[in-house]
């Protein structure tokens, strides 16, 4: 969202505390405080509010989705829990949330609840517009569940479900907690909603990786909306994110997930025989995205005189010659200097560019037959109207150097398995079930290819 909006919302919203990465990362050990659009004293018990809702279910053994009966048979099980629920979390007597204590069940349920309401707030400040639920003709509002012993994470209709993921190295995290995951989460959610999914007649696989492209630069973007994530960018780079990229070497200096997952230098030939897991697919239309953000915030640094041409000519050849890395550095640190404030703008402007331009983008996008470059037209279009074609050149290079447009990806290899997202419990409709008897081959077929995915 604009930085004029944020102060706004300071005065006047409700105060969450989130934790911009996983609290195990340095420098992401506390939490730091947002404000949503909420107006203070408007966000009830759970937290709740005329959006969405948390609850933490007690006894509720199975996650929402496709589950079998007792004798085998399929159902299909949906909100609204109506057993019992635990305690909710309780606003302070200001109407705000952060005075809840890190460690405590309150603060998960308030964490899930500020991250979510927090990523739609700065989406529907770029789209310029409310984003309806795509399940509104069901449900109000978005049941949000923590089921602790689960080990996954999905959004899907009328529900957002968030389990835990237990590992050696920090013991049990709760995705509550895990802003990337609910942010990405609620990226597909916004992309139900404004997108929207193709017909089995319509579907090319382009979409599937669309989808993840897109519920990934959500989450990216977001969490560009921490003051302590763009510091910690810019402290750690001195700017230089052009050149960590290019190399590919940001990727193992960032502790951001989302960004390492963003640098990336997968093109399309590298699909051209086919595919099997939309998440990697997604990653020419994210690194092409990725690299229009750092090529705008370059050039933002150049119209500011923040760095001289020089430095962005010996960034373009790095290609050529990675020998050009520790001078082009050398140049950053120099540059950035004295200068944090002048950087961050810069980036801010960046962000705030992407963000709209993708909005307006994903807008007008149709999910029928949706390719990679039906997505690149449209944003060279809406580059267009924005900024009066400013960036065509960078989105154009950027395009091309992934082969978007010029190399098509072969067919889907294996079978959609545990980790599809897009046809899935994400996508059951009430109208599909219950399960047995007459179905169309359409719900048939997602029913078939429902399973357990893995948060990403
Ligand atoms: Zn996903």
């Amino acid at each position: 969202m604009s930085v004029r909006l944020d102060v706004e919302r300071r005065r006047h919203g409700t105060k969450f505390r989130l934790f911009p990465q996983p609290y195990f990362l340095e420098p992401y050990s506390e939490p730091e405080t947002v404000w949503v659009s909420s107006p203070a004293g408007t966000v009830g018990p759970g937290p709740s509010d005329d959006r969405m809702y948390v609850i933490d279910p007690l006894g509720k053994a199975l996650p929402y989705g496709s589950q079998r009966g007792p004798r085998g048979s399929s159902y299909i099980y949906l909100p609204p829990w109506d057993g019992q629920v635990g305690p909710p979390a309780m606003p302070n007597r200001f109407g705000h949330f952060d005075h809840l204590e890190p460690g405590t069940p309150e603060f998960e349920a308030a964490h899930l609840f500020g991250a979510v309401r927090w990523v739609l707030d700065i989406w529907e400040d770029y789209f310029g517009t409310r984003i309806p639920w795509h399940f509104r003709e069901e449900y109000e509002r978005l049941e949000m569940v923590v089921l602790s012993q689960w080990d996954n994470a999905q959004v899907g209709f009328g529900f957002l479900e968030v389990g835990s993921e237990v590992s050696e190295r920090v013991g049990t995290f709760p995705f509550a907690l895990s802003f990337d995951t609910l942010a990405h989460e609620t990226g597909h959610a916004i992309i139900y909603a404004m997108v929207g999914l193709p017909t089995l007649e319509t579907e090319e696989g382009e979409y599937f990786g669309f989808q993840e492209s897109a519920a990934d630069l959500v989450a990216l973007l977001s969490s560009l909306h921490f003051e302590r994530v763009v510091d910690h960018l810019l402290t750690s780079t001195s700017g230089n994110l052009y050149t960590f990229n290019e190399l590919n070497r940001f990727a193992e200096l960032s502790e951001t997930k989302q960004i390492r997952i963003a640098s990336n230098d997968l093109k399309m030939s590298d699909f051209a025989a086919g595919w099997a897991d939309e998440h990697i697919l997604a990653q020419p239309l994210t690194g092409a995205m990725f690299d229009i953000f750092v090529d705008v915030f370059q050039e933002n640094l150049l119209e500011r005189g923040l760095i001289d041409p020089e430095v962005e000519a010996l960034s373009d050849q790095i290609e050529k010659h990675p020998d050009y890395a520790d001078l082009i550095q050398s140049r950053f640190d120099a540059a950035y200097e004295g200068n944090h404030s002048g950087f961050k703008e810069a980036l801010l402007d960046a962000r705030d560019y992407l963000g709209n331009a993708l909005a307006e983008t994903w807008g007008r996008l149709s999910p029928h037959f949706l390719n990679y470059d039906d997505v690149g037209r449209v944003l060279l279009e809406v580059d267009r109207q924005l900024t009066g074609g400013r960036y065509q050149q960078v989105i154009l290079t950027n395009f091309r150097w992934r082969e978007i447009g010029d190399v098509a990806v072969g067919p889907r290899l294996a079978k959609p398995d545990e980790a599809s997202h897009s046809f899935s419990d994400r996508t059951l409709q009430p109208d599909q079930g219950p399960v047995q008897g007459r179905l169309s081959y359409a719900a048939r077929r997602r029913i078939a290819r429902n399973g357990r995915r893995p948060a990403q």
